[in-house]
């Protein structure tokens, strides 16, 4: 199976201005191809494959005017090539919308590493050609240096798959899938079932609990600033609107207005951040007691999402992530992830006699069972109840 790693470079100005140019010479080539099929499409002709693209790709190359391209990896334009005709196939199997052209603003900025060429050790990555310089002492320069030691697996047995460099407006990234084999458990406790909610995050049968993140003073905070500079924001543009001839308004991105949008993505950033790390904690923990098996309920019914005192999309968004994290580090282990069916009422069932009831409101945060009497708190209640799902 495949395990994907994602650290972030601490690449040094120099290699910076490299970085913004392969991400250029990357949506250049991509753009060429689609720019290619359409042309071809238009003239009637089939689809081109990759291949023939890169032939005259490559034919490109020898000119003149055009060979600036050769002082960055072949790979690079390689992959993105073959990007743009995988994009063109999508559509036509219905699988996708029309590729666009990419652009700058609209383009998250990226490219391909080759995997035979790129080399990791615990501190550093090697990218093929950021310099075209053959001298030894300039060689350094392919040598971004990482920001986690020893984070990605490294050496002759390792395996590489779509290694990618990414930069998500604030800093540069390094993505790649490892090629490991599954944990396998001697011993396993007994399954689990993990309720998600408002309240607390996870309440799990086992008897964890984990708080909200989001109900946090911290988290809390953020929000609020953020929400502030939002505003501030939306008053800044308001200020330097102007109207055109034809009566529409246009709006203008000063350096004040840049500022202040780089610090709202800043913050943002943070957020997700104290997210993720604090799902991530979660989800450790709780694969770590080697449960046989694993039930969550369909995300799409938990009666959670209809409270609206929260932010909903911050929410949703968490209980996603969660059950992102779930899956892929049950599958790690071995371990068994049911999701329950939609209609199965893990809040309205009661957990000891197993009697439904008519209606459970939202505010009652104590179950009380009118059949055998049994009276627990409402999110524990669930959990069992899913634990039990699997039977
Ligand atoms: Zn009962």
């Amino acid at each position: 199976m495949i395990r994907t790693y994602k650290v972030m470079l601490l690449p040094n100005n120099k290699q910076k201005t490299k970085l913004f140019q392969c991400v250029g010479v990357a949506r250049w080539a991509y753009n060429f191809a689609l720019a290619q099929q359409q042309e071809n499409h238009k003239q009637g002709g089939k689809f081109l494959s990759d291949g023939e693209l890169r032939k005259r790709f490559t034919q490109l190359k020898q000119t003149e005017a055009y060979s600036w391209l050769n002082n960055y990896s072949n790979n690079i334009t390689k992959q993105a090539i073959k990007d743009a005709c995988q994009a063109y196939k999508n559509f036509f199997a219905g699988r996708a919308k029309f590729p666009k052209f990419k652009t700058k603003k609209r383009t998250r900025p990226s490219f391909y590493q080759d995997t035979s060429k790129m080399k990791i050790t615990d501190t550093h990555v090697k990218l093929e050609k950021l310099t075209t310089s053959k001298k030894k002492n300039k060689q350094k320069f392919n040598w971004i240096r990482l920001a986690e030691r020893g984070r990605i697996p490294h050496g002759a047995h390792v395996r590489y798959v779509n290694p990618r460099v990414v930069f998500d407006g604030m800093n540069w990234f390094l993505t790649v899938g490892v090629e490991e084999a599954e944990i396998k458990h001697e011993t396993y406790s007994e399954g689990i079932g993990i309720d998600l909610g408002i309240k607390s995050l996870a309440t799990v049968s086992n008897g964890m609990t984990f708080q909200n993140i989001n109900q946090t003073p911290e988290v809390k905070k953020l929000e609020k600033t953020m929400k502030r500079m939002q505003r501030q924001l939306s008053r800044k543009y308001e200020k330097n609107k102007t109207k055109t001839e034809g009566g529409e308004f246009r709006y203008r991105k000063t350096e004040n207005i840049r500022k202040l949008e780089f610090l709202v993505l800043k913050k943002r950033r943070r957020l997700k951040n104290i997210q993720l790390n604090y799902t991530h904690q979660i989800t450790a923990t709780l694969v770590k007691t080697k449960p046989a098996y694993v039930v969550i309920e369909d995300l799409n019914t938990s009666g959670m999402l209809k409270n609206r005192k929260l932010s909903k999309a911050i929410q949703e968004q968490t209980f996603h992530e969660f059950k992102r994290q779930m899956t892929y580090k049950c599958a790690w282990r071995a371990i068994q992830l049911i999701v329950a069916d939609r209609f199965y009422p893990s809040s309205k069932r009661c957990s000891r006699c197993g009697h439904v009831k008519d209606h459970l409101s939202l505010s009652e945060r104590t179950y009380r069972c009118e059949m055998c009497g049994l009276e627990m708190d409402r999110d524990f209640n669930a959990s069992i109840n899913l634990k039990n799902y699997a039977k």
